[in-house]
């Protein structure tokens, strides 16, 4: 969803004027007739104009948004929690792996079968790597 659209979702009496361009009732005063323009530029930067002249950051604050919700910066910076999300997954996935094949070679060892060099070097590396992981999680 763009700013844009975030914008005029929460707006009442909204219509589509020409394509990325919305008029509606100002939410930031008692507005009868429509009087706040809504646009959207192609760099999703977006424009907010209330015709009875009320600031554009009251005008957002009303609907619980702010001025950086102009800018399409904001935009990329959903898109980068949504990145970081998903590497959080995947560091956990590997953190859980990790603990599973500690768990695995402990058992084998306490039923008094033989590690290899190969098995021994891998569970050491397990270790630090689930040690280095929780750290990077911190207190979650
Ligand atoms: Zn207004």
């Amino acid at each position: 969803m763009s700013n844009a659209e975030l914008l005029v979702g929460q707006l009442s009496h909204c219509k589509e004027t020409s394509p990325r361009k919305w008029i509606a009732r100002c939410p930031s005063h008692d507005d009868h007739s429509p009087s706040l323009s809504v646009r959207e530029l192609a760099d999703g930067h977006v424009l907010v104009k209330c015709h009875a002249g009320c600031e554009t950051q009251e005008v957002l604050e009303s609907v619980g948004l702010s001025m950086r919700n102009l800018f399409p910066d904001n935009q990329r910076a959903i898109d980068r929690r949504k990145i970081w999300a998903k590497k959080h997954e995947l560091i956990k996935e590997l953190l859980s792996e990790e603990k599973m094949y500690v768990l695995i070679f402990n058992a084998h060892v306490a039923a008094g079968k033989s590690a290899t060099e190969l098995e021994v070097k891998r569970v050491a590396l397990a270790r630090v790597r689930i040690q280095k992981i929780e750290r990077i999680l911190g207190d979650e």
